[in-house]
């Protein structure tokens, strides 16, 4: 494992998702040598820390990855606390002068990944700052990582690029979507171009149809306030859910590199059809949930409006308008307070033109990827019930992780950290990619904003189940059903 040397700024560094995600994703590298002895990390944010809490804040985000305390030790002394407001030119001031120090202390040669881990409203002035406080080397690279929500509409989105490509180059920016850094989706490729059965059959004339779901057991927790301006379908199908469709759907890259494969998923995003208000209204399903077994509805969460329109549910049908996927339906399904926490891909294969075994009843062939959370694919297939009579069963051939391979597979944010460390750019979200997400999003956005929906519309479904019927419908309609 190549050690990478490299100096990481974070801007957020005492919130959430550095210390749940970042700092034990910094600390599994740190394990498996990929971080060594030249690295350090400043973490920023407004809060008046000193070097000695940070580092108390460190080994306590990575206590369950640790049982050694000298190694604990040693990783927490390459952090470096700065407090500083975004807005203020003189922490950068003080903020470049650490980061140059460091990077003569630790041998990083000017390697500098700057992670934006706060709210996407600062990335602007952060990153002109980065350029006019000269933070920004010139011996080294200078890569920059932003989470979700990368905007809110494709206006919002492309302002938002504009800031962060006044100082960065496309090569440069990194945007996370941590699903492209499962085991599981990044298998999608290797099912479909490394076995010729599947390659053959990946097309209009056998597939029946694709289902997707992306189900969640908890309900919106504190992250209600952003919730209530961002709902499902921005949270969850313009970025997660929209990525996994373009891997199903692109056609085959020339070859296994960032360039052909963003390519090809550019073609498939530019294939999908965008829906007119009609469209939208046959084709997607909102919900929201109300209150069941024992636990709160959406609308009597704290900060949220008691009637929220904003939905906590989305089931979608999609068209892939190219040569191979014409007439698939690609089913979407995602939601909070559903059954149980499940990513799941389900590819339904078209039923036998004739049966030749009279009175049986042939399923269909499912191939199934699991995603979580126990990554596994399987296969439904027809075979013959033991026994004198020539009756059919369906069986299901699955291959599922073992525990060392369990152990043994990078979390998704360890994963992307490495290949933004490497100048990987294959497992982000590109502008282009991003650019025709929204454009497909808003549609679908605007026709729900001018529909005059009744305020009796929600809740239309209850916890601890897969959402409003009306979900199930959407399948029915095509003679179809959710796997799942
Ligand atoms: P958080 O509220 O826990 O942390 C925000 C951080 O920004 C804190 O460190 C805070 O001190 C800092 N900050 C805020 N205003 C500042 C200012 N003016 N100057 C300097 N520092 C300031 O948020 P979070 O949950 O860690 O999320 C950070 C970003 O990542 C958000 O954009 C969020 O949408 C995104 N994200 C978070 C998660 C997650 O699991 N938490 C998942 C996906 C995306």
């Amino acid at each position: 494992n190549t050690e990478q040397q490299a100096l990481f700024i974070i801007f957020g560094g005492t919130g959430d998702l550095a210390q749940r995600k970042l700092y034990p994703s910094l600390f599994n590298l740190y394990k498996r040598g990929y971080l060594k002895n030249h690295f350090a990390v400043i973490g920023t944010a407004r809060r008046p820390w000193t070097d000695e809490h940070y580092h108390e804040v460190i080994k306590e985000s990575i206590a369950d990855l640790s049982d050694d305390e000298e190694k604990a030790n040693d990783f927490a002394s390459h952090f470096y606390y700065q407090s500083h407001n975004v807005n203020d030119t003189n922490h950068y001031v003080t903020l470049r002068d650490l980061a140059d120090k460091l990077d003569e202390k630790y041998g990083l040669c000017g390697n500098r990944l700057y992670y934006l881990a706060m709210s996407p409203r600062f990335f602007g002035t952060i990153c002109e700052h980065l350029k006019t406080q000269e933070i920004i080397t010139k011996n080294g690279y200078n890569r920059v990582v932003v989470e979700k929500p990368f905007g809110h509409d494709y206006e919002s989105a492309k302002a938002l690029d504009d800031e962060i490509g006044s100082v960065f180059p496309e090569r440069d920016v990194f945007r996370i979507d941590h699903y492209l850094g499962k085991e599981m989706v990044q298998n999608i490729l290797a099912v479909r171009f490394g076995n010729s059965m599947f390659n053959a059959m990946w097309n209009n004339r056998y597939i029946s149809n694709i289902q997707i779901t992306l189900s969640e057991a908890l309900g919106v927790e504190e992250r209600a306030g952003y919730y209530e301006t961002s709902g499902a379908l921005r949270d969850m199908v313009q970025n997660h859910i929209l990525q996994i469709v373009t891997l199903l759907t692109m056609n085959a890259p020339v070859s296994y590199s960032a360039e052909d494969i963003s390519r090809e998923k550019i073609n498939a995003l530019k294939s999908l059809k965008v829906y007119n208000a009609d469209e939208v209204k046959k084709n997607f399903v909102r919900g929201q949930y109300g209150s069941d077994a024992g636990l709160k509805a959406y609308r009597d969460e704290d900060q949220v409006a008691s009637d929220s329109m904003t939905e906590t549910f989305v089931a979608g049908k999609l068209a892939v308008e190219n040569m191979d996927f014409a007439g698939v339906p690609i089913y979407i399904r995602t939601g909070k307070r559903m059954k149980e926490k499940a990513t799941r891909i389900d590819v339904v294969f078209k039923q036998m033109p004739v049966v030749v075994f009279k009175d049986s009843c042939l399923k269909s062939d499912v191939l199934t990827i699991n995603v979580d959370p126990e990554p596994g694919i399987s296969i439904q297939l027809n075979t013959k019930k033991v026994g004198q009579n020539f009756d059919t069963e369906s069986i299901d051939i699955g291959y599922s992780l073992s525990d060392e391979q369990k152990a043994e597979m990078p979390e998704a944010y360890e994963r992307l950290i490495l290949n933004a460390l490497r100048g990987e750019t294959m497992n982000f979200a590109r502008w282009d990619e991003l650019s025709y997400s929204w454009k497909f999003l808003d549609s679908i956005r605007k026709a729900w904003d001018d529909e005059d929906l009744s305020v009796d519309a929600f809740p239309n479904y209850a916890c601890k189940t897969m959402g409003p019927k009306a979900s199930d419908e959407l399948l029915e309609k095509d003679g179809n059903h959710w796997e799942f």
